[in-house]
C-alpha cells in the first residue's frame, strides 16, 4: 500500500496526538503537527505577517487560532519533504482547508468523536512529564513513579477557562471544517470515547480500507 496521507480531525482532549503516534508507528508516515511547531516557536516574530501580536505566544496563551499565513507556511513546508502523513490540528478552518486542497490530496479525513463533558474532564486533569514529553492523567492514568509525579506540569492552555474558550473556537470554526470534508466524501468517524486501544483498531481498519 502507498503511504496514506491523511488528517486526523476532533476537538482539543479528543485523542487525535495518541493515534497520530500509533498511526505514524504502524503506516510509517511524517506526523505533521501544527501544535507542537507553534510550541517549539512560540516566540518567533511573526510581526512581519501583519498579525495583531508579534508572537504566537499571546494568541495560544488566550486560547485563540494563531493567524492562519503562519499555520499554512508551516504545514507547506513540512509536506514538500512528506510522501505519506498524518496531518493533526490542521487545517481549524475552512481558509485553512482551502489552502491544503492547494498543496496536497488526501486519501482521508478521520473524524475522532468525543462529547464535550468528556473533553474538558480529559484536559483539564491531562499533565506532562517535561523530561519525557509522556502524557499523564490525573485520574485516567497517574504515574506510578511518585518522582514523576512530582515533575508534572499542566500545558500552559490545560486551565479549566482557556480550554472552554479552546472547546467554543473549535466548535464555530473546526465544524464547518468537518462538514467540508464530509460534502467531499472524505470523512470517517471513529467513537473516541472507547478505550484507546479499541479507538486505534477501528482508527487501523478505517486507513487501511481507504488507502
Ligand atoms: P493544539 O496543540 O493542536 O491544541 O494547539 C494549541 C494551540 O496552537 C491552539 O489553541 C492554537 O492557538 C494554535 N494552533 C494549533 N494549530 C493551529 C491551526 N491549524 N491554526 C491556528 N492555530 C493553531
Amino acid at each position: 500500500m502507498a503511504q496514506p496521507r491523511l488528517l486526523i480531525l476532533g476537538a482539543p482532549g479528543a485523542g487525535k496526538g495518541t493515534q497520530s503516534a500509533n498511526i505514524v508507528d504502524e503506516f510509517d508516515v511524517e506526523h505533521v503537527t501544527t501544535g507542537d511547531a507553534l510550541r517549539a516557536n512560540k516566540d518567533m516574530d511573526i510581526s512581519e505577517m501583519d498579525t495583531e501580536y508579534d508572537t504566537p505566544r499571546e494568541y495560544m496563551d488566550k486560547g485563540e487560532l494563531v493567524p492562519d499565513a503562519v499555520v499554512n507556511a508551516i504545514v507547506d513546508e513540512a509536506l514538500s519533504q512528506a510522501d505519506g502523513f498524518v496531518l493533526d490540528g490542521y487545517p481549524r478552518n475552512l481558509e485553512q482547508a482551502e489552502e491544503l486542497a492547494e498543496m496536497t490530496e488526501l486519501d482521508l479525513a478521520l473524524m475522532l468523536d468525543v462529547s464535550e463533558e468528556e473533553l474538558v474532564h480529559r484536559l483539564t486533569g491531562r499533565r506532562l512529564d517535561p523530561e519525557t514529553g509522556e502524557i499523564y492523567h490525573v485520574e485516567y492514568n497517574p504515574p506510578e513513579d511518585p518522582e514523576i509525579e512530582e515533575r508534572l506540569v499542566q500545558r500552559d492552555d490545560d486551565d479549566e477557562e482557556t480550554v472552554r474558550e479552546r472547546l467554543s473556537v473549535y466548535e464555530e470554526n473546526t465544524e464547518p471544517v468537518v462538514e467540508h470534508y464530509e460534502t467531499e466524501g472524505l470523512l470517517e468517524r471513529v467513537d473516541g470515547e472507547q478505550a484507546p486501544d479499541e479507538v486505534w483498531a477501528e482508527v487501523k481498519e478505517t486507513i487501511e480500507n481507504a488507502a
